[in-house]
């Protein structure tokens, strides 16, 4: 993908480099809606030619493992979002774990003291709680005091001397204008400064928050964009002023629109927001992701939905980026994925096979070793399934019947089309045309199952369903003459005698 040369597209001012990253907090699986992020960060890197960062924001310490930075890491991985800086991969920014960045904080948070932008606060965790209470109590929403706003020296070491332990607060300055944020989706977005009340930027151990860590490090590490969710639209005015506080020019901020299940709820895992790796685990395939991922929120001109991956980096651009609300359609990402599966096997059937072979390994269809002759079966049905596997699991749905030992008979199915009068005499028939086959192949068949129509003087649907029903047990499926193929000679025959037995003396459960 790197090797690749899409043609360079400048439209930011003095062609500078672009650089984004993606900065997971390593505290749980990559989720779809960061994957989501990512992906935009990466393609819109890709498409200006940029650099691509990957920084672990892995502050909160207590939360964050290294089990989930790696299989973050892999799962991007996955994905096919690479990174040129990173934790792992090194590079001139590093390092790129928060918490390994800890003197690069204190250098700022000494620079924001020495002007005097942020102060040590000692409010304890008990003061602030009352704080809260009383706002909760006189329905105002809650505030930081500045009970230690304007402390004299004297009042600090005061503090300091009864053993308290302070916290850095950012000093929001008063009187400030309206923040004006040019957001590369949302426009220009205006933040009354006098909403914000001075907030914790380090905390007393030391260790940096949010806001200022990835500040100092979006700075440090020369990020020419931001490109994250809607749910950090409320970060960004506080940041704004950090980097006025340093005398640093922020990246340009793209803010993405929520994403929503289909129901227009808010994202959940009801709606399919699980683990990126769950996804896998069900025989997703990381091009169909990537592609659907890209249709949430960019709105390409012509309304065309499916894409290489090439050419999305070619197409995107953030302008075409929607405000409202992207709609996450589970539904649509399996149509995409069978769109997606079927290439896949024509480009490289075993991908395919091995993905269905796991699924019905997982379901007991399949045990012990697979032997080269069973492969090759999984590889014919594959074949014929054609659009119908938009998941390995569909498999089980629609072809269930080429591993099951016995037929497993849809009571509904049988009695439509396995009830009637004639047919025991028309299943013999069948039997005895398909018998006398020379041949195994789909003319043969055809041949054989058309010619029993007619020499029983009925319509070709007369004798299509019930043969499909004796066979594989249900009413849908794939090609009637491609499945007697695959199933072969042998099981056909013997399915077609159960079948007869079972029409003249049907088991009692069958439904008549
Ligand atoms: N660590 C933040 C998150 O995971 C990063 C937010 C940002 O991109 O600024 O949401």
């Amino acid at each position: 993908m790197r090797g690749l040369q899409p043609r360079r597209v400048v439209c930011y001012p003095g062609a500078m480099t672009v650089r984004t990253r993606y900065a997971p907090s390593p505290t749980g699986y990559l989720h779809v809606g960061g994957a989501w992020m990512a992906f935009f960060n990466w393609l819109f890197a890709r498409h200006h030619q940029g650099v691509f960062v990957l920084r672990i924001e892995d502050t909160d310490r207590d939360r964050s493992t290294e089990e989930y930075e790696r299989s973050i890491l892999e799962d991007l991985r996955w994905l096919g979002i690479d990174w040129d800086e990173g934790p792992d991969v090194g590079g001139p920014y590093g390092p790129y774990r928060q918490t390994e960045r800890g003197a690069l904080y204190n250098a700022a948070a000494q620079t924001l003291l020495g002007r005097d932008a942020a102060y040590p606060c000692y409010c304890t965790r008990e003061e602030l709680e009352a704080d809260r209470q009383q706002a909760a109590a006189e329905r105002r929403p809650p505030r930081y005091s500045g009970r230690c706003r304007n402390l004299t020296p004297d009042e600090r070491r005061a503090r300091e001397a009864a053993g308290r332990v302070a916290t850095l607060r950012f000093r929001v300055p008063q009187g400030r204008p309206t923040i004006v944020v040019e957001d590369l989706v949302l426009g220009q977005v205006e933040f009354d400064p006098a909403d914000l009340d001075d907030f914790i930027i380090q905390r007393s151990d030391g260790t940096p928050l949010y806001n200022f860590a990835n500040v100092v490090d979006d700075h440090g590490m020369d990020m020419s964009h931001s490109l994250r969710g809607s749910e950090h639209l409320s970060n960004t005015p506080r940041q704004v002023l950090i980097y006025e506080a340093l005398g640093w020019t922020p990246p340009r901020f793209a803010h993405f629109p929520l994403l929503l299940g289909i129901d227009r709820k808010k994202l959940s895992k009801r709606h399919g927001d699980t683990a990126v790796r769950e996804y896998a685990a069900q025989g997703f395939l990381p091009e169909a992701l990537v592609n659907f991922f890209a249709l949430m929120g960019w709105y390409p001109e012509d309304g065309r939905e499916l894409f290489t991956v090439e050419e999305l980096i070619h197409r995107f651009r953030i302008e075409a980026v929607g405000k409202s609300p992207a709609v996450f359609d589970i539904q649509k990402l399996s149509w995409m994925n069978g769109v997606y599966m079927q290439a896949a096997y024509r480009q490289n059937p075993d991908r395919v096979v091995d993905l269905v072979i796991a699924c019905l390994r997982d379901q007991g269809l399949l045990d012990g070793e697979v032997t080269p002759e069973q492969r090759a079966y999984v590889a014919r049905v594959v074949a014929i399934m054609g659009e119908r596997l938009r998941l390995p699991r569909d498999i089980l749905t629609y072809g269930d019947f080429f591993f099951r030992p016995q037929v497993a008979f849809d009571p509904q199915a049988v009695a439509k089309h396995l009830s009637g009068p004639d047919t025991a005499k028309v299943l013999r028939h069948l039997r005895e045309a398909l018998a006398a086959t020379r041949r195994w192949d789909l003319p043969t068949i055809e041949a054989a199952v058309r010619g029993g129509a007619a020499h029983l003087g009925v319509e070709d649907k007369a004798v299509i369903h019930p043969l499909r029903v004796a066979l594989t047990g249900k009413t849908v499926g794939p090609g009637l003459f491609e499945l007697i193929e695959v199933l072969g000679k042998e099981r056909v025959l013997e399915r077609l005698d159960r079948a007869i037995a079972r029409a003249v003396e049907p088991p009692a459960s069958t439904p008549r």
